[in-house]
Formats: C-alpha cells, sequence, structure tokens
C-alpha cells in the first residue's frame, strides 16, 4: 500500500502542540548526502523488483553492496528468504545496546507497470521537470533508498545510537506469494526482534498548492479482508420460477447485511483523536464527539456521528458488497449466484470473526461465506475459513517517537499539526503489528494531494520532495537514538 492514499483516505486526526526546541543541527556535507541518496534511489528504480519478471534479490544485493563497501561488517548483514528471487536484506547498526532495538522496514517490491501505458520507461530513473520518473517513486523506493542512506550518513559519522537499529528491506508487499516481513516474523524472529518498528510506507506530508498541511503520522491499520458469498441452485426453465431463486436469496441476505452496523468501538489511537477533535469542532459534532467518549458511550451520539462515512470508518468495523455476477442465460433460472464483500476490520479483531458475524447477519444457511486469500495467505485462493490471527488494538504513540517527530518535523515544517491516522489499508506494518511490535507509518516525503500517482502510471517525485525526505528521516532516527 501507500502512505499517499492512506494520508487521503485517513479518517482520523488529532492535532498536537508542536514544541519550538533547539533544531538538531545536521551534520557537515549536506550535498554528498543527497548526492548519494540519488544514487542509491537510481539504482533501486533501475532494478526491476515486480512480481511478475523482477527480481528482489537483486535489488537486496545491490543494498548489501552499499553497506559492505561503506565498512559494514558482513556478519552484520543477512540475506534471506523462501526462494531465490525473494531474497530480503537484513541489516544490523550496532548502538549501545541499552534498550530494545528499533526495526525499519522498507518492501522493494513494486506494482506492475507497462512501457505501453507510462509516457516514460517505468524501470528506467529518469530526471525531468523537477521531478523523479519511475515506478517505486512514490511507493516505496523513494523511502528504502533513504532508509539505506540514513545509516550510510550516521555510519560515515560515527554516530552511535543508543540502541540497535535493524533496518529489514524486504519482498511481496504489493503482492506475490512471499512476504518478505511475515516471512521474517515466522522464521527469524531473532533477526528483526524489536520495541517497535518504523514503516516509512506510511504517513508523510500532505501538500495543498505547495503548502504543507499535516504531518500524518500512521499509529494504526484496518485489517483488509474479502469474502465470497455464494448461492447455488439447480436452476431451470425460466417460465418455471420456483421461490428459491439464488439471486433473491443472495439479493435478501445483502439486503440483511447492508442495514447491519458492526458495533462502535474505540481503541487507544481513535480515543485520542477524538478528543483532540472535539476541540476542535463546534456545535453537535463536538457535543457527540465528548459524548462517545464516556463509558457507556452516548448510543445517540454514536448513530449521528455515523452518518459521516469517515467517523463511521473509524468507529466500527465496516463491510460493503463490492462485487455481484450471478446467472448464465437470459432464459434460464440462475444456478450460481456470487458476491464479493470487502471489510475493513479494527485492530484487535480476526477475519474469522469478522466471517463469522456476516454468516449470522445473512441470516441464511443457502448463502455460503468463504474467505479470499490475500498477500500472505494465498493470493486470490478460497478457503473455507478465514485466518483467526487479531492483532492487538493499538495504543497511543509511544512519548519518545512523538518528542522527536515534534521537534524534527517542528523544525522542516513549523506550525503544521502532526496528525495521527488509522489507514484503512494495509501495510506490512500489519504482520509487525499482530507480531506485538508497535508500527508506525513515518515519512518526511512531501506530496501534493493531487499527485498521488502509487500505482498508477508516470508515477513520479519532487525533487524537492525527496531531499526533504532524506533530512527529514536522519534527523528524526538521530534524536530518537541519541543516547541521553
Ligand atoms: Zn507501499
Amino acid at each position: 500500500m501507500t502512505r499517499r492514499i492512506s494520508v487521503l483516505l485517513c479518517s482520523y486526526y488529532f492535532f498536537l502542540t508542536i514544541c519550538t526546541l533547539a533544531p538538531l543541527a545536521r551534520a557537515q556535507a549536506a550535498d554528498p548526502n543527497h548526492k548519494e541518496a540519488v544514487d542509491i534511489f537510481r539504482e533501486l528504480i533501475d532494478i526491476n523488483t515486480t512480481d511478475s519478471v523482477g527480481s528482489i534479490t537483486d535489488a537486496a544485493k545491490a543494498m548489501q553492496q552499499r553497506f559492505l563497501t561503506a565498512g559494514f561488517p558482513a556478519s552484520d548483514m543477512q540475506l534471506l528468504g523462501p526462494n531465490d528471487l525473494k531474497q530480503n536484506l537484513v541489516v544490523r547498526y550496532h548502538g549501545a545496546g541499552g534498550k530494545k532495538p528499533i526495526l525499519l522496514i522498507g518492501h522493494l517490491d513494486v506494482v506492475e507497470a507497462r512501457r505501453d501505458d507510462w509516457t516514460t520507461d517505468p524501470f528506467q530513473f529518469l530526471t525531468k521537470d523537477g521531478y523523479y520518473y519511475g515506478r517505486g517513486t512514490q511507493d516505496m523506493k523513494e523511502s528504502d533508498a533513504i532508509l539505506v542512506e540514513t545509516l550510510l550518513s550516521l555510519h560515515r559519522e560515527g554516530f552511535r545510537p543508543d540502541r540497535d537499529i535493524i533496518l529489514a528491506l524486504t519482498a511481496d508487499e504489493e503482492g506475490g506469494k512471499s512476504n518478505g516481513v511475515n516471512w521474517l516474523v515466522e522464521n527469524h524472529r531473532n533477526l528483526i526482534e524489536a520495541e517497535y518498528v518504523l514503516n516509512p510506507d506510511g504517513g508523510g506530508v500532505e501538500l495543498r498548492q505547495g503548502k504543507a498541511t499535516i504531518f500524518a503520522v500512521d499509529a494504526s491499520e484496518k485489517l483488509y479482508a474479502d469474502y465470497q458469498l455464494t448461492v447455488t441452485n439447480p436452476g431451470g426453465h425460466s417460465s418455471l420460477p420456483v421461490p428459491d431463486n439464488a439471486i433473491y436469496e443472495l439479493a435478501d441476505g445483502l439486503e440483511r447485511l447492508s442495514h447491519y452496523a458492526f458495533p462502535a468501538e474505540l481503541n487507544g489511537v481513535t480515543r485520542a483523536y477524538f478528543e483532540t477533535e472535539s476541540k476542535i469542532m463546534s456545535g453537535q459534532t463536538a457535543d457527540d464527539m465528548r459524548a462517545i467518549l464516556k463509558t457507556p458511550p452516548d448510543p445517540d451520539a454514536v448513530k449521528r456521528l455515523s452518518q459521516t462515512p469517515e467517523y463511521n470508518s473509524t468507529l466500527r468495523t465496516t463491510c460493503v458488497a463490492t462485487r455481484l455476477d450471478a446467472g448464465h442465460a437470459n432464459n434460464a433460472l440462475p444456478q450460481r449466484a456470487q458476491a464479493i464483500v470487502n471489510c475493513r476490520i479494527l485492530p484487535g479483531h480476526s477475519k474469522e470473526e469478522v466471517r463469522q458475524e456476516i454468516i449470522r447477519v445473512l441470516d441464511s444457511p443457502k448463502i455460503g461465506v468463504k474467505y479470499v486469500g490475500d498477500g500472505a495467505d494465498g493470493q486470490g485462493e478460497i478457503f473455507d475459513k478465514a485466518p483467526d490471527k487479531k492483532a492487538l488494538p493499538p495504543a497511543a504513540i509511544k512519548p519518545e517517537v512523538m518528542q522527536a517527530l515534534q521537534q524534527v518535523a517542528g523544525k522542516m515544517w513549523p506550525g503544521i499539526p502532526i496528525v495521527s491516522t488509522m489507514a484503512d489499508g494495509a501495510s506490512d506494518g500489519i504482520f509487525t503489528n499482530a507480531a506485538g511490535m508497535p508500527t508506525y507509518g513515518v515519512s518526511g516525503i512531501e506530496l501534493e494531494s493531487d499527485d498521488v500517482r502509487a500505482h498508477g502510471k508516470d508515477e513520479r517525485l519532487p525533487i524537492a520532495s525527496y531531499d526533504r525526505g532524506v533530512d527529514f528521516f536522519y534527523d528524526f532516527l538521530k534524536t530518537l537514538t541519541t543516547p541521553h
């Protein structure tokens, strides 16, 4: 997924006072670092890492070589994965060791791109009119390069963080069957064990006409799940209708589902959001926000707020029918009627729990409800049951992370609110969160809200945005890990 989409879709945020603190001086000679950062960016874009014909391993090896050349010991690096094309790179930057490590994650794979669709070659890094063009310039090779550059810069100046910093550059976030973060969690947990995780695939700075409006941090994400609803029937001649028509049966079930609302529920992040938002809003909306924070929440206030789609999706799991397919001839009774229902599940609940709830609401033994696998559990495969795994409900962002953000973002984008978001897409954070490592989407990449091209044609990133992204992450990570 992508930060930009999550910024656009983010359903809530809270405003925080930005402290003015002493700016952290960048080490000497910012320019060589920028130049190196662009070289790394170019190298990554030029390596095709699509699932169809690309190689994650080639990109991982290129980055490994950069660390070796810079003097990182070979023993601090691991290249490992389930097959030859999907090798992930894990690098450990040693710190004082007083605290549990911080894990940085970045996916190396990109969404497919066809040369014919694009104005430029998607797998050739191109600088044009103040932009870098290429597949992955927004999602997320720019941030992979920034993560690598940050560690190289810190290493060059002999910086010793207060703890180990681990970098994992991984496979198959966008698709494919070998999700690297999931694979590492399941097979080499010790290599990536951390107190918390920073994932620049989420968050970022939203610009409107060149002006920064919000600094978004993904503090949580909803779980994505598709379900396939099926009714089958012997069918027959359409001149002889029978009561148990497969289409009517399915339509009646969907009708019941359309009137159903999952229970409203708040967690650490959404509670903090509504608290702050209630101070910014006025009138009935502000009153309602205060009223839902009470124990128990005021049901009328929940109802009124739920009429706004963004508040509704913040308050509860949502499910909606997105596809319908039925019948085989105009003059025959349907033998099969099928629908896809897409759900966005609040953290703390499992996909199987939601499947059971859909079955209960459909209230028809004739409608079968199966789970459609995604990324980690078989792309597009149909399963009788959904996974049971659930992520812990999120807590508010850790104070040390928030303080470092306030310090660095407050200096680079003075006066703009730092906004905590719950992404309604899914990133690799789903796996680290599920593994008990709180994961924050943090990035200093600026993007115009109407120039979101992740997954799209002619993907590009402003040169100035990249430079600031490089500066931000360096300052942020250094501030976060400087021994006190
Ligand atoms: Zn992404």
